[in-house]
């Protein structure tokens, strides 16, 4: 019984693998390893992602802070309303632009 040390969780795959019992245990540890690391993987860059867009807006925000233009709605040129600065500090839209813009006419499906 050489390959019984290092097996005892997958037993079964072992005992029931005639012809090569090692390896299949040596394959499943490891790739159980690099599924883990890929999972780590793919959630840091995801949050890395998202982290860094917020990043960007959230300097653009500042650099129309420090232009005098922070409450300016960067589509039509009004203000912004108060209470969407304050849920979303970094917008650069006001709520009607946000959420489509007032041309109510125009209703091209462009964008
Ligand atoms: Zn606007």
């Amino acid at each position: 019984m050489r390959y019984g040390s290092d097996c005892s969780s997958v037993g079964t795959s072992c005992a029931s693998g005639r012809a090569k019992p090692l390896p299949i245990c040596a394959m499943s540890a490891d790739f159980a390893e690099q599924v883990t690391q890929r999972e780590h993987d793919d959630v840091l860059g995801a949050i890395s992602s998202s982290a860094q867009a917020e990043l960007q807006q959230v300097e653009a925000a500042l650099r129309r802070l420090a232009s005098g233009r922070y409450t300016t709605c960067a589509v039509c040129g009004e203000d912004i309303e108060p209470e969407r600065l304050a849920a979303v500090p970094y917008t650069d839209r006001c709520r009607t632009c946000a959420e489509g813009g007032r041309r109510a006419a125009g209703r091209d499906g462009r964008g």
